[in-house]
């Protein structure tokens, strides 16, 4: 079993998360993906941030005629702040252990990386996903290979090698951190919630029954 492991705060979920996982998914053949949304992001500011149970729902919405797509509750259980490390612990400990699990992020978190909980740790415990992603003005940035091969050798370990064949970087010791360029949607939720404040439309942005919970529970505003 292939199985991959989709954190954040999905404040609110967007078309940009759900076509990123959706295309890793068919690129790595994945039996499923967990898409967990975090209940206490800890490098998050916390004003503006919908409520978990809100953010959950908006997930199980926006993936309800996705069957591979398993909304997880994991964080939201868990006191404190949700860690990934904690999360993929987690699911090691209770999936067969012939499971392959991997690990997806937007490059931009990626980068960030060095503030997350014992992230040396995760290099060793799980395989990485990094999807590109736009960006900052639409600069393209972040799909260079380049810029992540010098982060992980300068950062992560010098005996990380960028393997051609496989498109991802390999280590003697440690897991690969594989790049998949996913299509460039230049969405956000902070896209989405400032043209709510600013009292413009979201649609095609977000799913539409996302769209209509924001709208019902007047989230954002
Ligand atoms: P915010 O704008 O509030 O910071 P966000 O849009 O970045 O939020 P998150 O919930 O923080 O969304 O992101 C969860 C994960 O999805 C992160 O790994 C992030 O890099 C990735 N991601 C978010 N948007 C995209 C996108 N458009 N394309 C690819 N990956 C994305």
């Amino acid at each position: 079993m292939r199985i991959g492991l989709f954190g954040g705060t999905f404040n609110p979920i967007h078309l940009g998360h759900l076509r990123a996982v959706q295309e890793v998914q068919e690129a790595f053949n994945m039996d499923k993906c967990y898409l967990i949304p975090a209940a206490i992001p800890p490098h998050k500011k916390q004003i503006g941030i919908a409520s978990a149970e809100d953010r959950f729902e908006m997930v199980k919405l926006a993936t309800s005629d996705s069957p591979n797509f398993i909304v997880s509750d994991v964080e939201l259980k868990r006191s404190g702040p949700s860690y990934t490390i904690d999360t993929v612990i987690y699911y090691q400990s209770i999936l067969p252990k012939a499971t392959q699990l991997y690990l997806i992020v937007g490059i931009d978190s990626f980068l960030q990386i060095e503030i997350w909980k014992f992230y040396p740790d995760l290099f060793s415990h799980i395989a990485f996903i990094v999807m590109a992603r736009p960006g900052p003005r639409g600069k393209q940035i972040f799909s260079n290979r380049q810029v992540l091969e010098n982060f992980m050798k300068s950062r992560i370990s010098a005996d990380y090698r960028f393997s051609i064949a496989q498109n991802c970087f390999m280590h003697p010791e440690k897991q690969a951190v594989y790049i998949c360029d996913v299509s460039l949607l230049d969405i956000s939720s902070t896209k989405i919630r400032r043209l709510i404040k600013d009292g413009r439309s979201i649609k095609f942005l977000v799913p539409e029954k996302v769209e209509e919970f924001i709208k019902t529970k007047g989230l954002y505003l």
